[in-house]
């Protein structure tokens, strides 16, 4: 939370410890400042403004829509299962083979008894 001055535009941090209260509203509170008037308003910079009021997600919020992180790594992690996948499916398919001719035997064998 900072405060800036809606006459001239001077920021603070927190109010001058000898900043003399002259009138305050719900928005602005005039103070006396080393003999000059300055109206501060609070000002919550866009983090603060995301914890207090955005309980859904709002559109246009940093914090709320975080810009995707650039990640390099993904595209190998894409391309390596596609090389995989044509690996394990050609050993199925001998498997398979493997399988109709020990059932063809067997049936071979049975309808030789
Ligand atoms: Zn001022
Ligand atoms: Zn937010």
């Amino acid at each position: 939370m900072s405060l800036v001055c809606t006459i001239c535009g001077h920021t603070w941090e927190t109010t001058p410890p000898q900043a003399v209260l002259i009138s305050r509203n719900s928005r602005v509170a005039m103070y006396d400042i080393d003999g000059e008037v300055h109206s501060l308003r609070r000002v919550m910079t866009a983090e603060q403004k995301h914890n207090r009021w955005h309980k859904t997600k709002k559109v246009g919020c940093e914090f709320c829509f975080p810009p995707p992180e650039p990640q390099p790594v993904e595209h190998e992690v894409v391309t390596a299962p596609s090389a995989s996948t044509n690996s394990i499916e050609k050993p199925e398919i001998e498997d398979d083979d493997e399988s109709l001719t020990s059932m063809q035997m067997a049936f071979r064998r049975i309808n030789r008894r």
